[in-house]
Parts: C-alpha cells; sequence; structure tokens
C-alpha cells in the first residue's frame, strides 16, 4: 500500500482519509478492551467520575464563598457552619477526584504494560504467517519496523485521550450549564478562542507523522549499525578492520540528521503553541474585566464572581485540552495506521490440502522450471528438469550465484515456481498441504541457524514434535557425526552454545555444521534429505565419514546435496552441473566425465590439486 493520503490530489478526499483515520479510535478500544476488560471498564468509570467532579468542586466553590459573606454579615453561629460544611463535603469531593485521577494513572500504567506485550505478540504472530519473500522485501520491512516502533503506546494513548475526551466534554458541558447563566457569549468566547490552537496542533501532528514515515529506512539502518557494533558475531571482524569508528560516525550522523529535522518542528511547534496560548489569556483577561464589573455593579454575587472565574478559566483550559486531544487522537490514528497495515497486509493462503501422492515411487520431478525473484530481472533458474526417485541421491554442481539455493528454496516451497512445475511422489507441490509437505524435508541451508540454546535443543529443534526427547537426540547426532565431541562437552546435550548467555560454549565452524546435520538427521521421519554445503567448514577426513554415514543412514531416503567437493560429489546417483540458472550438464560421474565437458574439467582441476 502506498501512502495515498500524500499525495490526494483532491482536498476533499484528502478530509475524508482524515476523517477515516479516527475508525482506530474504535479498534483501539477493542483492543484494549480485549486486553484487559476489568481494567478498561475501571478506566472508563473513573474517567465518568473524574469528568463530573471538577465543576461539582467550582460550584462548591461558590457556595462556600457565599455562605461566608452571609456568615460574616448576619454574624450567626449557625451561618458559620453552614460555610464549613459546605468546605466539608469540598474537601470530601476533591478527595474523591483525586483517587479517581490516580485510579486512571493506576489503571493506565498497568494497561501500558499489557498492552505493549499484546501488541509486540500480535506483530510476532503475524510475521510467522508472512513469506520468506516478505522478509527479503525492503520496503516490507520498512513497514514491520514502523509498525513495531510506535505501536505498543499508541493504542493505549489513543484509548486514553478518547476517554480523556469523554471527560473533558463531560466537564464542559457542566462547566458550561454554569457559565450560561452568567451569558451565553461567554461560552462561545471561550470556544472561538481555543480553535487556532487545535488547527495548528493537527498541521503539526500530520508533519510529525509524515517524518516519521519517511524515515523508516534511516531508523532501520540505524538499527542495523546498532547490530554491527555490538553483536558478538560481528565483533571479531569490525574490530580486526578497525571499522568501528566509521560505523559510529555512520551512526551519529544519521542521528543529526533526525535530530535536526526533530528540533526544527519542535521549535516552531512550541512557538506557536505559545503565540496561540496569547489568544487564550487575552480572551480570559477580558473576560475577566467584564465578570468583574457585572460584580462591582451588584448584578452578580462575590460567590458568583469567583465561580465563573473558576469555571471561565477550567472550562478554556477544558476546551483547549480536548481539542489537543482530538489532535493527538488523529496522530496516534495516524501511527496506529502503521500497525494495521503491517498486520492487515496479506498474506497469500496455502492452497494445498494434499496429505499424499498417486505415485508414492515416483519421487521428486522438476519439470521445465523457471523462476525469477522477486524485483529482479535475470531469472535464477531456467528450464530446469531432473527426475530423483526413492533411495537416490543427487549432488548439484555450480558457482557461486548459479541457482543451487534457489532450486532447494523451491523445493521446499519457500517459493513457488513462475513457470513449470515440482512434482513430488506424482502430485503438484503447490497440492500439498504445506505442513505435511515440509515435514518430510529434513535440510540444512548454508546459514543454518546457531541457537544459543543447549546441544540437546540445538539438535532437538530439527522436530519439534520430539524437541525435548534425548533418546533421539542421540540417534540424530550419532548420524550426523557429532556424538563423539557432544559426550566430551562438560555437561553433554545440556551444555549451552554460542555466546549470548551466561556460561555458553563456542563450537568452531565444523562443529556447528555437525550439530546442523544432526538436527537435519532429527527430522527421522523424513524421506527427503537436502544438504546445502554442509561440509564446508569441516575437515577432509570428517567429510569422508560423513558421507559415509549419509549412504548408511539414507538408503531409503532421497538425498540432493550441494558441494564443492568432487571427492564427495562423485559419490551421488545423479549429477548436475549448473550455470546460470540452467542445467548444462546431467548424468552420474562416469557418463559426465566421459562427455569431457565443464564436470571432467573441474573434477581433472580439482584432483590435481591433491596430488
Ligand atoms: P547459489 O546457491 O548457487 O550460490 P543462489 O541460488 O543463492 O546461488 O542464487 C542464484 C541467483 O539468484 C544469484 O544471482 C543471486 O544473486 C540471486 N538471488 C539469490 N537470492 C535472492 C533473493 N532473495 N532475491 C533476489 N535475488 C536473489
Amino acid at each position: 500500500m502506498k501512502t495515498a493520503q500524500n499525495r490526494s490530489p483532491f482536498p476533499l478526499q484528502g478530509v475524508q482519509k482524515s476523517l477515516s483515520l479516527f475508525q482506530y479510535c474504535g479498534r483501539a478500544i477493542q483492543l484494549v478492551w480485549t486486553t484487559d476488560r476489568l481494567l478498561t471498564i475501571g478506566l472508563a468509570l473513573l474517567t465518568l467520575i473524574a469528568g463530573l467532579l471538577p465543576a461539582l468542586v467550582a460550584y462548591l466553590g461558590k457556595l462556600i464563598i457565599d455562605a461566608v459573606v452571609l456568615a460574616a454579615e448576619t454574624n450567626t453561629l449557625r451561618g458559620q457552619w453552614v460555610a464549613l460544611q459546605y468546605l466539608g463535603i469540598e474537601a470530601i469531593v476533591v478527595a474523591v477526584l483525586s483517587g479517581s485521577q490516580q485510579g486512571i494513572a493506576l489503571c493506565q500504567s498497568l494497561l501500558r504494560v499489557l498492552l505493549g506485550q499484546k501488541v509486540n505478540e500480535l506483530i510476532l504472530e503475524k510475521s510467522l504467517t508472512l513469506d520468506l519473500a516478505h522478509f527479503e522485501d525492503s520496503e516490507f520491512y520498512d513497514k514491520m519496523t514502523r509498525a513495531r516502533r510506535e505501536a505498543s503506546t499508541r493504542p493505549l494513548s489513543l484509548v486514553g485521550r478518547t476517554f480523556g475526551l469523554v471527560k473533558d466534554t463531560l466537564s464542559l458541558v457542566t462547566y458550561g450549564s454554569l457559565l450560561l447563566q452568567f451569558s451565553l457569549w461567554a461560552v462561545l468566547l471561550l470556544m472561538l478562542a481555543a480553535i487556532p490552537a487545535f488547527i495548528a496542533e493537527t498541521r503539526f501532528a500530520q508533519v510529525a507523522f509524515r517524518l516519521f514515515r519517511r524515515r523508516a529506512p534511516e531508523t532501520r539502518e540505524q538499527h542495523y549499525l546498532e547490530t554491527l557494533l555490538a553483536r558478538e558475531d560481528f565483533a571479531m571482524e569490525v574490530k580486526l578492520y578497525q571499522l568501528g569508528e566509521m560505523l559510529l560516525d555512520r551512526y551519529r550522523t544519521i542521528f543529526n540528521r533526525i535530530y535536526s529535522e526533530d528540533r526544527d518542528l519542535t521549535v516552531r511547534r512550541s512557538l506557536w503553541s505559545y503565540l496561540l496560548s496569547l489568544l487564550s489569556t487575552a480572551t480570559f483577561y477580558a473576560t475577566y474585566v467584564w465578570i468583574v464589573m457585572e460584580a462591582i455593579g451588584g448584578r452578580i454575587s462575590l460567590g458568583d464572581l469567583t465561580m465563573y472565574l473558576v469555571v471561565f478559566r477550567q472550562g478554556q483550559s477544558t476546551f483547549s485540552g480536548l481539542l489537543t486531544s482530538v489532535g493527538g487522537m488523529y496522530e496516534d490514528s495516524l501511527y496506529l495506521s502503521n500497525l494495521y497495515e503491517f498486520l492487515e497486509e496479506e498474506v497469500p493462503e496455502s492452497s494445498g490440502y494434499a496429505t499424499y501422492g498417486h505415485l508414492p515411487d515416483d519421487g521428486i520431478r522438476f519439470e521445465n522450471v523457471s523462476f525469477t525473484y522477486p524485483g529482479s530481472t535475470t531469472p535464477a533458474l531456467k528450464n530446469v528438469s531432473f527426475h530423483l526417485r526413492p533411495g537416490e541421491k543427487l549432488a548439484i554442481v555450480g558457482k557461486n550465484g548459479s541457482g543451487k539455493t534457489t532450486l532447494i528454496k523451491l523445493l521446499t516451497r519457500l517459493y513457488s515456481p513462475d513457470a513449470g512445475r515440482i512434482l513430488l511422489d506424482g502430485r503438484d507441490l503447490q497440492e500439498w498441504d504445506l505442513e505435511v509437505l515440509q515435514r518430510r524435508i529434513g535440510v540444512i541451508f548454508q546459514n543454518f541457524v546457531r541457537y544459543q540454546f543447549t546441544v540437546g535443543e540445538n539438535v532437538g529443534a530439527g522436530d519439534v514434535e520430539f524437541f525435548d526427547e534425548e533418546p533421539r537426540w542421540w540417534l540424530a547426532t550419532e548420524k550426523g557425526t557429532a556424538r563423539s565431541f557432544v559426550e566430551e562437552m562438560p555437561e553433554g546435550f545440556q551444555t549451552r552454545l554460542g555466546r549470548w548467555f551466561k556460561g555458553g560454549r563456542e563450537l568452531s565452524g565444523g562443529q556447528w555444521q555437525k550439530i546442523a546435520l544432526s538436527r537435519a538427521f532429527m527430522r527421522s521421519r523424513a524421506d527427503i534429505l537436502v544438504l546445502d554445503e554442509p561440509t564446508s567448514a569441516v575437515d577432509a577426513e570428517a567429510e569422508v565419514e560423513i558421507f559415509n554415514q549419509l549412504r548408511a543412514v539414507t538408503q531409503h531416503q532421497m538425498a540432493i546435496l550441494i558441494s564443492h567437493r568432487f571427492s564427495t560429489v562423485r559419490m551421488a546417483d545423479q549429477i548436475m552441473v549448473l550455470v546460470n540458472g540452467e542445467v548444462l550438464e546431467q548424468g552420474t560421474h562416469e557418463e559426465l566425465m566421459q562427455a569431457g565437458e565443464q564436470y571432467a574439467r573441474l573434477f581433472t582441476l580439482q584432483a590435481a590439486g591433491y596430488r
């Protein structure tokens, strides 16, 4: 979704858009309501109390002064008693009022915490449903950043302001009815003087929001720089290449640019705010003169004089507070629109429901598969075809960027082909139930995840259903040739890996790969094993061991192996050479050697290196 409101050619449309933004009040209230009903009800009730009592306090003030004046004139004990009684009542009402204000603050701070968690959960839940393509799309990332940055505070702020609006309206109506006894003009004057400030506030809110929106990429870059500077996995390189100062400089530059824009806006905002508040002060004193003249003329009592002054002054600040609330609600809505834009991002429904194929012995077929990454112009795969039967092993060879990983992404349905078909057991991959499909595949990607969990959990992650089952961990590490070094660890499977948390142990690259390999074997029900350069970091001896193992334990499974080491590639039943996304050669090691083309050339080259 592009930001239509910024480019709308018709002012009327802009207004409509602004109005429709207020729809988020309802949604915010709903969100708060589902977060905690009791607190929401409490907040609503306290708001009512806090809205009605201030006018009562003003009215009691009038009664007190009139009673005092009367008591002074008549000098009776009863007169004094009446005045003191009013005073007592006012004290109680004020105590209740401040209690309700405190209660509102309490409810709000509890709700703030709950709501922050709730919104974060919503965002995380949403991100679970997203495609890989979303995560690789920078525009989408900006959307997510914007949603995450302000979204946990804005809904409550919006609800607070909505309730504040109700409270202020109640106060204002009660003030207004008191002031109306003085003059209708005074009421109108009070309202008119607040409008310019309101218009200014709303305009500034819009500008601030546009700034915020435009800045998402910069903010993201800032976060990224923070990560580079502060994360252990980057620390080694950043230190050795002495990139620290340069990165920090970039970080500062971004901040300074953002700050100078913010400062300008804040200064202008506060200047206008001051000028417009002068207008309110002028109106106040004009009315003051008027009320005082009425009192001197004896047309109103001394009690009336104080009440009207209080009511006018408070009414004025309540009314401008009310308008500021409306402006603030508008601002909150703008930010909330970000959140909902993210939460409502369309996720294509996974369409397949099939749990089995018609030809269970057919294995995997690629039929003229082509694929271009979104936003890219050159295809990553062109017309790729092959057939892998159950039990067979396919090795894919090719330079970096030739499309090997892309092929795996298509097979695991992280992406879907633009043309051609991929069949599993005689059924198009698109028809398969995604979970069933993915359960059948055990995969290690080149950039597999190094979970900062225990060894056991790192292996168990291969099959969440059996995540905690130690006997399965043993079996998997056995197959993944990681058993010997796991046994040597101080706490065995309970040893925490990585350096992020206390007591964590860092592994070598090769050891991590063996852990990842074990993770793939943890998926014991998977009959397709995909290994994307699983042994690039292990030594040659270990690699031979891994592949002998692999052959032994995967006799009935299909395996797709990506490797740059021809000594292991040659063991595969089929070898496929990819060049720029196209299949150049395909066959067994012997066939390809006989053909004497690229494969034979590369094989001989590498073999010569070992002689
Ligand atoms: P290989 O695994 O053989 O090294 P890949 O399959 O990762 O190669 O990449 C094939 C081509 O697709 C490369 O030109 C690469 O730049 C491009 N590519 C890979 N991933 C993406 C992506 N997420 N978005 C756009 N292009 C990509």
